[in-house]
């Protein structure tokens, strides 16, 4: 179901609409491989006339799939805009388009979420891992290393409480 508006229905105030759009609803392909759509499009959003035009006002939110652009690894990402608003005009230059006096609000909801979508999707802030291919074995010495570095300590200290 496409989220329509029935124009009417704002002469008696603000509307409130909740509810899902689907991932078919939206028609929605990402140019990105490395994401995909993971749920629908949730929305939470207050419409009500402002002048000449419809006013919306709220939350929307969507669940994307990603892989990390550095290290590969898949993770989930959720793209939130929150105190989203928008100004459709009913008359003029640009005016959404209404069928059986109701509005398509999809394209608008749809539209803003996408351009919310991230750039280079990154497991963690600053992730730096390289794609996993081509270990040598080095990284491994290193923690043995380290970890007997630890155990010293660990003895150390152990022998600094028994002189205690
Ligand atoms: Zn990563």
């Amino acid at each position: 179901m496409p989220l329509l508006l029935k124009i009417e229905m704002l002469a008696e105030g603000p509307v409130s609409l909740r509810g899902e759009l689907a991932v078919d609803e939206l028609q929605m392909e990402t140019l990105d491989e490395l994401i995909k759509i993971g749920g629908p499009l949730e929305y939470d959003l207050t419409a009500k006339r402002a002048g000449d035009n419809i006013s919306l006002q709220g939350s929307m939110g969507m669940h994307l799939k990603c892989e990390c652009a550095r290290c590969l690894q898949p993770f989930e990402y959720r793209v939130e805009l929150q105190e989203w608003s928008c100004l459709l005009p009913l008359s003029g230059e640009g005016n959404i388009e209404l069928i059986n006096a109701s509005a398509d609000l999809t394209p608008y909801l749809r539209e803003d979420t996408f351009l919310s979508f991230p750039q280079h999707p990154l497991c963690e802030t600053g992730c730096d891992e390289s794609p996993k291919a081509g270990v040598d074995g080095k990284p491994t010495t290193l923690k043995l290393d380290s970890g007997n570095h630890n155990e010293a300590s660990a003895w150390a200290e152990l022998d600094q409480l028994n002189l205690e």
